[in-house]
């Protein structure tokens, strides 16, 4: 059998969409290599949101430019939104290129295979491409999934948001709900199957169901949905990524509230706690908003682990507006943060923003918000010494000897000592924290 190998860049959306590449290229005959000197076909599933991806994708195709010196009739595949975003134009530009596939045009990929098969074969190869804009929003593509207790499902593809910096509504099109019957359908499948949990994916996880036809048969909000899934016997946690502050409702925090299997767990980008930049991001909300969203939300669920999303650097963004980002993340203490340096992508509003922050004010504000991001998560995880947590185990700890690792309802890696088996939920002792593990010992 012809073997492939895999490298995937950017999101979970991407990681999942990688399961589907996998098993739609399973199903058509191909199998894993152990690595890219093996393997007769090189997939690359790229990320465009930020230029430091696109550098990192660049750099190892060199490795696959290389490699296809060594054996001409192997091939070389490029899928995702950086695929997408560049379109025909690739083909030029990595003249080593056989197949170039966008996020929506997974299915295509037997076809396009055979095409530069073909192709490779014949005096004048045609490059074999597809950038079709339909939603990859069907369950009918295989999955090869890399976890046997957890798993992704997608409720929505696309985004219809404008944020001003973003690349993701262009390359994934706008926001498509999956009927809520297949969502369910989906679930109960990978319960049967033995899935203890599941991760409930979508750009804008709170807009779920809007863009549905109102009397369309079964339509949910996400609120619902999550009510729906709850009810499921045997799915221990469910969890949901990313949730856009301004679509965050009432109904939703009761739902993580009173729902047994929602975990207390939210990732809620605030990208900016200047209301100035925020406006100029165009996300929606303001700092105020976001202050009372958060306060609610510790209110109806004092045991939520918030985590954020934070960009430093947009234009315009001025000293006044980097220490209120900073205030704003004292005040709400997250128990972590993704922080990125903007990036300007060709094509976005900001792009042609004015006010460019100058590198060496970025990178001190950018030092110094790491240092403030983890001293409080070190300090929230601190809190937590002496509880008693229950842990959903992984497998084995990929640091300390002999010791398992496993995930608490708030999303906190705990390695701790024990004799507990993958996909079993047991109590862990908590005895030290840093700020983004715990560990512990299972209690008896
Ligand atoms: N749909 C999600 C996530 C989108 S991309 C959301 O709205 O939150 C993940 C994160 O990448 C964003 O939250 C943002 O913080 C960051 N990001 C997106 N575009 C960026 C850019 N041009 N420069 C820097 N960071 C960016
Ligand atoms: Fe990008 Fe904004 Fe959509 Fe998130 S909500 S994917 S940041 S446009």
């Amino acid at each position: 059998m012809p073997s492939y190998y895999l490298t995937t860049f950017g999101c979970q959306m991407n990681e999942h969409d990688s399961e589907r590449i996998r098993g739609v290229l399973e199903e058509d005959g191909w199998q894993p290599a152990s690595g890219p000197e093996t393997a007769d076909l090189l997939v690359f599933n790229t990320c465009a949101v930020r230029k430091s991806a696109e550098n990192r994708l660049l750099g190892r195709l060199g490795e696959a430019s290389r490699l296809k010196k060594e054996n001409p009739g192997r091939l070389v595949a490029l899928g995702g939104c950086f695929a997408q975003r560049r379109r025909e134009k690739l083909f030029n530009e990595l003249p080593f290129l056989d197949v170039a596939f966008g996020p929506r045009s997974i299915a295509e990929l037997p076809r396009l295979l055979a095409n530069a098969t073909a192709g490779s074969r014949s005096a004048a190869p045609a490059p074999s491409y597809s950038f079709e804009s339909k939603p990859t929003l069907s369950a009918d593509l295989p999955v090869r999934r890399s976890d046997r207790f957890r798993a992704w499902v997608q409720v929505m593809s696309g985004c219809t948001n404008c944020c001003s910096y973003c690349v993701v509504p262009s390359v994934r099109g706008p926001e498509r709900s999956r009927p809520a019957a297949d969502i369910v359908a989906e679930v109960e499948r990978l319960v049967d199957d033995g899935v203890a949990e599941v991760t409930l994916l979508g750009q804008n996880v709170n807009a779920y169901g809007l863009d549905l036809e109102k009397d369309s048969p079964g339509r949910l909000t996400f609120s619902g949905l999550l009510h729906r899934l709850d009810a499921i016997s045997g799915l221990e946690r469910i969890r949901f990524t990313t949730s856009h502050p301004r679509d965050l409702n009432d109904d939703l925090i009761a739902a993580i509230r009173d729902l047994p299997g929602v975990c207390e767990h939210l990732h809620l980008p605030v990208q900016s706690g200047s209301t100035h930049v925020l406006g100029r991001m165009k996300r929606g909300y303001t700092r105020d908003e976001y202050l009372a969203l958060a306060e609610r939300l510790y209110e109806a669920v004092p045991e939520l682990a918030l985590t954020t999303d934070i960009i430093v650097g947009f234009p315009g963004e001025r000293e006044e507006d980097f220490y209120r980002t900073t205030t704003l993340v004292e005040r709400i203490r997250f128990d972590g943060a993704f922080t990125f340096v903007f990036s300007s992508r060709p094509g976005t509003e900001a792009a042609g923003l004015p006010g460019k922050v100058p590198e060496k004010a970025i990178r001190r504000r950018m030092r110094e918000l790491v240092s403030l991001t983890q001293r409080l998560a070190q300090a929230k995880n601190r809190q937590l010494i002496g509880r008693q947590l229950p842990v959903l185990v992984e497998g084995s700890s990929r640091h300390a000897g002999g010791q398992m690792r496993g995930r608490t309802r708030t999303n906190k890696i705990v390695n701790f000592s024990g004799a507990a088996g993958a996909g079993q939920v047991v109590d862990v002792t908590i005895d030290s924290a840093t700020s983004t593990t715990l560990g512990g010992r299972q209690a008896c």
